[in-house]
């Protein structure tokens, strides 16, 4: 198993591809912090891990309050007494063309997809720092390189993601740190389900491989830059996007 023992915290592993990739990291023998804002959404990921024999604990936490944040890393520490692996997942989305755009939509995306980045990011990395090792990653987009209508707010986000990756990756290479992003294509999930048909069947025409991307296509990715098989990558944005902006 790849991440035998490896602590690993997943934000927004309630549902979606933070609970996907909860599941894969357990299969590969992670010990599995599954964070939501839901308490029920975090307990059932974590009760379907513990069903097959994987250690697993659910914390409720916004990851955009920075005092939350900081009690998660001292739970964990206490728990398991190191942090291996952060994966920064929890996202949201609250669209609108940029002349409609209200103040709130532009800062709910920004704090939750940019701000809860960096809070968990600082609060990890402290730790990881005084270990001499670890690995970040964050959750892109395809439309944190491409743009994409109707999503000022989220493309500034995942631009500013792709951003914090590189500059940690520099930062933080020196301690043994790890940074590398993610960004997916369109991904059938709650988040997605939201989208009218025709734009997610344009989507999968679109691309070259004919198909929408599952959450456990995701979740492989994941697991193999946080692996020991990817020792020498950092500051690295991976599409797993079925070829849909070549
Ligand atoms: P999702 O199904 O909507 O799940 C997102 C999860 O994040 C939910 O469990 C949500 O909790 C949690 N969350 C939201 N705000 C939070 C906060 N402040 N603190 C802690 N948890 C919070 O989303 P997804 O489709 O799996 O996407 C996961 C990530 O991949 C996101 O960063 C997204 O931007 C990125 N992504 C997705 C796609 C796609 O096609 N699906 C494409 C590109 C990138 P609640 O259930 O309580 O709201």
């Amino acid at each position: 198993m790849r991440l035998q023992d490896k602590v690993a915290i997943i934000t927004g592993a309630g549902r979606g591809i933070g609970a996907a990739t909860a599941k894969k990291f357990a299969s590969e023998g992670a010990k599995v912090v599954v964070v939501d804002l839901k308490e029920e959404d975090s307990h059932q990921t974590v009760a379907e891990l513990k069903e097959n024999g994987s250690e697993a604990i659910a914390k409720c936490v916004n990851v955009t309050k920075r005092p939350q944040v900081e009690q998660l890393m001292d739970e964990i520490i206490k728990e398991f007494g190191r942090v291996d692996v952060v994966i920064n997942n929890a996202g949201i989305t609250a669209d609108s063309q940029l002349l409609k755009m209200s103040e709130e939509q532009w800062d709910d995306v920004i704090n939750v997809n940019l701000k809860g980045v960096f809070n968990v990011t600082q609060a990890a990395a402290k730790v990881m720092k005084e270990q001499k090792s670890g690995v970040i990653l964050n959750a892109s987009s395809i439309v944190g390189s491409y743009g994409n209508f109707g999503q000022t707010n989220y493309a500034a986000a995942k631009w500013g993601v792709n951003g914090m990756t590189k500059t940690w990756a520099k930062e933080l290479g020196k301690y043994g740190i790890r940074v590398n992003a993610v960004a997916p294509g369109f991904i059938l999930t709650p988040m997605t389900e939201k989208m009218p048909e025709h734009v997610l069947d344009m989507m999968k025409d679109k691309a070259p491989l004919q198909d929408l991307g599952t959450p456990e296509d995701i979740a492989n990715g994941y697991a193999f830059l946080a692996s020991d098989e990817a020792r020498f990558i950092t500051g690295t944005i991976l599409s797993i996007d079925g070829g849909v902006v070549i």
